[in-house]
């Protein structure tokens, strides 16, 4: 047998291996995995029909015989050249909607396609016959195979100058399989014995490209069998690219580090494959991403379908499981993103997607469907980047405090102050202190900055002397968070104490919300309570706290919520009216916020309230601002007074 023959046989079983592995395993919807699978198809064909075409020449089939195998054998060199083609272009994202890159890049394969049928042996153009009846390749065959090698070049700067994002060395791989073909075409034109050779060369390459750039199992994950995040991200990318509409519903395991820590990876990994079953059974035409340990993606065509199968899980995935006896118990988030109706740049996308990946406890409740509408993901990267600077702050100790005067009527002065947090961003201006705290929380790193900013106050207040200026008492806020921390009251009788600060002086003030762990919150308070401090509950009125809840927790002074002095103020709610008297008799002392005017301050004498925070008197000030303001107010009260 010679070589030849040998090389054509061997090559025909290594594709037919390749395609047919590759057509049993799951691929990726991405046009870029078609064409690799036809021109797996294409180079399988070709290899066969040159093995018939050697035989026919060898044992001496008719001529009419052999020119027909010629042509197919002729075409199908031809598919693989096309295929590879638009394999290169579906990689380049170039097969898209724009017309002039759709003649450019669909026109060039036709072409070809028609040079060689007009090549082909029927028409006697390309070869000629000798008086024996043995063919030959004449120039215009030649002609034909530079105009497929300079296809490939034109495939090479494709690869290379548009604009997309892949590294150099993706990019140099797909080169790498452009070059092979174009050595494989200088070798056939040149009609050297390399062309055999070459071919057994390029089944090294191609296999080794497939399983670099084109297995499956790169986009495969291995606990569930769904397409992972790098496949996910590939599929989105394409959409992206020629913009074919689509709608993707996002679930994620809420709190799913802290299950982690509770429950075996056997038990989660258990619920892991229950829930994909009911994906699987739920989604019909949708297809499954699992792109984190605890967050799927389900791909659909519109948004209609997100919605209902959003409803349909909600419906059949439990919150209890029940597993080998161990009861766990699972809360999901629900993300619903629209494209291109919620944004059309890609890193937007990516951006919301990371969104959907990560902790918002704070903000949804468990089972919402939450919308990833026009500015979400430009929040996730905001987010990233505040949390950032808050560990930069908490390791440079460089959080900075304000403080705001607080009124006594009793007293007619100032008798205390609130100790508000402050962080700048890269150009030094003032992060707000809302969106900061909630991050941090989100972070748990409120525990640490939360020791900072009660460490500084203290400094401060033992520096200044401030107890020595009227101040009676510094109120300190404390995130429920902090609460969860199980040292939080040693470290900050441990921190007061250290600066000669009697805890005795210090305010707490913490607010209520809907979702912190109320026994945890309850505990620290009493043991808080024991050292001597006093507890504030912040913000009442603004939906969390509730009248029972004051009542059961061990709280000294109840802080009104300026949205609340302000419509009391402005007529729209009586409120106040009840709620005062009930706290009074119930021995609490009464702090209004957003005191803002005089009309403010009256009311809050009338309904007998003790102490006064607002702009009125003054905005949180830097320490020289607050020390020079104390100083100038309580002391021409006083002599306002003694006059
Ligand atoms: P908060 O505890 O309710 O603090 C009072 C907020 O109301 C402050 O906003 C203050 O500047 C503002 N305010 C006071 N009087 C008036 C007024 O008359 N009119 C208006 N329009 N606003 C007034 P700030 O400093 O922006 O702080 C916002 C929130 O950030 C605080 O609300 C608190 O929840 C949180 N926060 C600030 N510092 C800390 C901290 O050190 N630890 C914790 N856990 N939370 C903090
Ligand atoms: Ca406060
Ligand atoms: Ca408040």
């Amino acid at each position: 047998m010679d070589n030849l023959l040998f090389c054509q046989i061997a090559s025909a079983g290594f594709y037919a291996l390749l395609f047919f592995c590759d057509l049993l395993k799951k691929q990726l919807p991405t046009k870029r995995t078609v064409f690799f699978q036809l021109f797996l198809c294409a180079m399988m064909l070709d290899a066969i029909f040159s093995i018939d075409v050697i035989l026919s020449q060898r044992y001496g089939e008719t001529v009419m015989l052999n020119e027909a195998m010629l042509v197919v054998e002729l075409l199908t060199q031809v598919a693989c050249c096309v295929t590879l083609h638009l394999y290169i272009m579906a990689v380049a994202f170039k097969l898209g909607k724009n017309p002039v890159t759709m003649v450019i890049f669909g026109i060039i394969p036709v072409c070809i396609l028609l040079t060689f049928v007009l090549l082909s042996p029927w028409l006697g153009i390309a070869y000629e016959f000798d008086q024996l009846g043995h063919m030959h390749r004449n120039i215009w065959y030649n002609v034909g195979q530079i105009i497929l090698l300079l296809e490939f070049v034109i495939d090479l700067v494709v690869i290379w100058v548009s604009d997309i994002k892949y590294t150099a060395r993706r990019r140099m791989l797909y080169s790498f399989m452009i070059l092979i073909f174009i050595l494989a075409i200088i070798f056939e034109i040149s009609n050297s014995t390399l062309s055999a050779l070459w071919q057994i060369g390029m089944i090294f390459f191609i296999y080794i490209f497939y399983l670099a750039q084109q297995s499956p199992d790169f986009y495969i994950d291995n606990t569930t069998g769904y397409f992972n995040r790098n496949g996910f991200l590939e599929v989105l990318y394409e959409e992206v690219q020629y913009q074919i509409p689509f709608s993707c519903l996002l679930v994620r395991v809420r709190d799913f580090t802290s299950m982690n820590q509770i429950y075996s990876a056997e038990i989660l990994q258990k619920i892991q494959l229950e829930i994909g079953e009911i994906f699987t059974e739920s989604s019909k035409g949708g297809i499954i991403y699992h792109i984190g340990s605890s967050t799927y993606a389900i791909m659909l065509r519109s948004r209609s379908n997100a919605e209902v199968l959003y409803y349909r899980l909600k419906d059949r995935i439990s919150e209890i499981w029940n597993i080998d006896d161990v009861m766990v118990n699972h809360e999901y988030s629900y993300y619903e993103l629209t494209y291109p109706e919620y944004g059309t740049d890609y890193e937007e996308i990516v951006q919301k997607i990371h969104y959907a990946r990560s902790d918002h406890e704070a903000h949804h409740k468990a089972g919402e469907l939450i919308h990833l509408q026009e500015g979400v993901g430009k929040d996730a990267e905001r987010r990233q980047e505040i949390a950032h600077l808050i560990e930069t702050a908490i390791m440079d100790n460089s959080i900075e405090i304000h403080f705001q005067p607080i009124f006594s009527f009793e007293e007619d002065s100032i008798t205390s102050l609130e100790v508000l947090a402050r962080l700048r961003d890269e150009n030094r201006n003032y992060i707000n202190p809302e969106y900061f705290i909630r991050i941090a929380e989100e972070n748990h790193t409120i525990v640490q900055l939360g020791k900072q900013i009660f460490e500084k106050a203290c400094i401060f207040a033992g520096k200044n002397h401030i107890f020595d200026m009227g101040i009676e008492e510094m109120s300190i806020n404390l995130s429920p968070e902090q609460c969860r921390d199980e040292h939080l009251t040693e470290d900050l009788v441990e921190i007061a104490s250290k600066h000669g600060i009697p805890m005795e002086r210090i305010h707490l003030e913490i607010t209520e919300s809907e979702f912190e762990d109320k026994k945890a919150v309850e505990e620290t308070l009493y043991r808080l309570k024991e050292t001597g401090a006093k507890i504030a509950l912040d913000d009442f009125g603004t939906g969390f706290s509730t009248l029972s809840n004051i009542l059961s927790l061990p709280v000294d002074y109840v802080k009104i919520d300026k949205s609340l002095v302000w419509s009391f103020a402005e007529g729209k709610n009586q409120f106040l009216n009840d709620l005062m008297p009930m706290l009074k008799a119930e021995g609490k002392q009464i702090i209004a916020e957003g005191i803002e005017n005089t009309e403010h301050i009256d009311i809050i004498k009338q309904l007998q309230g003790d102490y006064l925070q607002g702009y009125y008197y003054s905005k949180p000030l830097s320490e020289p601002e607050f020390l020079r303001f104390l100083k100038r107010f309580n002391h021409s009260e006083k002599s306002g007074a003694e006059a």
